[in-house]
């Protein structure tokens, strides 16, 4: 664990493992604290690891270096269903290439701005700028 990026990263029950630095862009290796997830077909919590399962995603900036985070979304087994299942994950939805808070942070840009220029700041295309906006507002109306 890394206790100083884990609380500079501020993001409730995630704790930063590692962390390696490529060109300008800040990895960080992270994992929820908690050892167990909730089946979502029968509600059962199952605390067996079935596999890890890695994935990036792109999170606000730290002092103007890009942030990558290397996201472990682990799957559990179910013993009552006996499947495998995806544990939820607070920050970021399923499938997301972005944190929600920088997803939001994107949309914020966009109101004040365009969508062309907000991408072209952050780094982004105007398909991801586009599919940042449709997932907020789905995710304002859940
Ligand atoms: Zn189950």
């Amino acid at each position: 664990m890394q206790p100083i990026l884990t609380e500079l990263l501020n993001l409730p029950g995630i704790e930063v493992e590692n962390y390696t630095k490529v060109a300008d862009r800040l990895i960080l290796e992270v994992e929820a604290k908690t050892t167990k997830a909730k089946c979502p077909r029968c509600g059962e919590e199952s605390n067996h690891l079935h596999q890890n399962r890695w994935y990036f995603a792109r999170d606000l900036s730290i002092s103007g270096q890009e942030v990558l985070l290397k996201v472990n979304r682990r799957q559990f087994k179910c013993k009552k269903c006996e499947k495998p299942f995806s544990e939820e994950l607070e920050f970021i939805g399923k499938r997301r290439k972005q944190t929600n808070r920088f997803a939001e942070m994107i949309v914020q840009q966009v109101l004040h701005s365009d969508m062309h220029n907000v991408g072209k700041q952050n780094d982004l295309t105007d398909e991801e700028v586009w599919s940042m906006i449709k997932y907020i507002s789905e995710k304002n109306l859940e």
